[in-house]
C-alpha cells in the first residue's frame, strides 16, 4: 500500500492511475479502523482498480473540544489493516496540509431541513465541518466511487448533495452497517465504553429493531419514535438525544407516498455518544 501525506503527492499518483484507465473507489475515514470500515475498502475492490481510503480527524467537524481530543489514535493498528484488506493507497495528511490557512472557509452550500434536523440539531455546526473536508478530499481524490456507510445516515444524505450541487462526477454508494455479534453498531467509539457500558449499548439496536417490527404491523410511525425514546429514556444509564422515524429520503414525516422509512437513534451511554439507525423497504 503507498502513504501519501502531502497533496501534491497523492494527486500526481491519481492522475497516473486515470491515465492508464483505472477505475478509482474513496473510503473517507477517521482512523481507530474496525471491521466495519474495512467493509468499505473490500466494497471498492469489487467496483474499482484503485481504492483509496484516507485517515485524517478533522478538527472542525468536532462541536465538543473534548470529544476530538479523546478519538482513539491507532494508526499503526490502522495501517496493518488496511494492508491485510489489499487496500492500494492511504492518503494521511496532517491538519496543516488540510487547513494551510486555518479553518475558515466551511462550504458554502444551505442543506436545508436534512442537515438542521437530528445529528444537525445536536451536533452544531458538525455538518459544516464534515462537509467542508469532504469537499476538500473529494477535489483531492477524484474518485469515480465514494464508498460512505449507512451507520452515518445523515451524512452520506448530505454528501449526496453535496455531490450533485457541487456536479462532481462521482457515484456516491452507501454500504450496509457492520455490527457485533449482539447487535451494536461497530464504532470507532466503541472502545471507549466500559464493561457495563458496553453490555448496555446493545439496547440501541434492540430499540430499533423492535421498532422496525412494530412498524411492519403498521404502528404509527410518529408515536412510536416518542414510545422508544420513552424506552430508552427509562432506561437507567442511558441518555438518549433523540430517537425519530422518518420517510429515508427527505428525512420528513412518514407519508403514504413513502417508499423506505428509517428509524434513527443517538444516546449518551457511560460518557461515550453513539448513534445507530436501520432502514426500511415500505414498498412491498
Ligand atoms: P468514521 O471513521 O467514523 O468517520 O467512518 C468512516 C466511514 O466508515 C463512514 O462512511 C462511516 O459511515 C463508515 N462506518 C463507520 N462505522 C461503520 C459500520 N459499523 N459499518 C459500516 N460502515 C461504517
Amino acid at each position: 500500500m503507498l502513504i501519501f501525506k502531502h497533496i501534491k503527492d497523492i494527486e500526481k499518483h491519481i492522475i497516473s492511475c486515470k491515465k492508464a484507465g483505472y477505475k478509482i473507489a474513496f473510503a473517507p475515514t477517521m482512523g481507530a479502523l474496525h471491521t466495519g470500515h474495512i467493509s468499505l475498502v473490500d466494497e471498492g475492490k469489487r467496483r474499482a482498480d484503485v481504492v483509496v481510503c484516507s485517515i485524517f480527524v478533522n478538527p472542525t467537524q468536532f462541536n465538543d473540544k473534548a470529544d476530538f481530543d479523546k478519538y482513539p489514535n491507532t494508526i499503526s493498528a490502522d495501517i496493518e489493516m488496511l494492508n491485510d484488506a489489499a487496500c492500494d493507497v492511504l492518503f494521511l495528511p496532517s491538519v496543516k496540509e488540510m487547513y494551510p490557512d486555518g479553518f475558515g472557509n466551511p462550504t458554502s452550500i444551505d442543506f436545508g431541513h436534512v442537515a438542521n434536523i437530528l445529528e444537525g440539531e445536536h451536533r452544531p455546526g458538525h455538518f459544516d465541518g464534515m462537509a467542508q473536508v469532504v469537499e476538500k478530499l473529494l477535489r483531492i481524490v477524484t474518485p469515480h466511487v465514494l464508498l460512505m456507510g449507512q451507520k452515518d445516515y445523515q451524512q452520506q444524505l448530505i454528501v449526496r448533495q453535496l455531490i450533485k450541487r457541487r456536479k462532481m462526477a462521482t457515484e456516491l454508494v452507501m454500504c450496509p452497517t457492520l455490527r457485533e455479534k449482539d447487535g451494536l453498531a461497530m464504532s470507532s467509539r466503541n472502545v471507549r465504553l466500559d464493561a457495563p457500558a458496553r453490555k448496555l449499548a446493545v439496547t440501541l439496536s434492540k430499540v430499533l429493531k423492535d421498532a422496525l417490527n412494530r412498524l411492519k404491523k403498521k404502528a404509527n410511525p410518529g408515536i412510536l419514535a416518542i414510545e422508544q425514546f420513552k424506552k430508552l429514556q427509562e432506561t437507567p444509564g442511558i441518555d438518549p438525544d433523540y430517537f425519530a422515524i422518518l420517510d429515508a429520503d427527505t428525512l420528513m414525516p412518514v407519508t403514504a407516498n413513502t417508499k423506505k422509512v428509517v428509524a434513527l437513534t443517538a444516546a449518551v451511554i457511560g460518557g461515550v455518544r453513539l448513534i445507530d439507525n436501520m432502514v426500511m423497504d415500505v414498498t412491498r
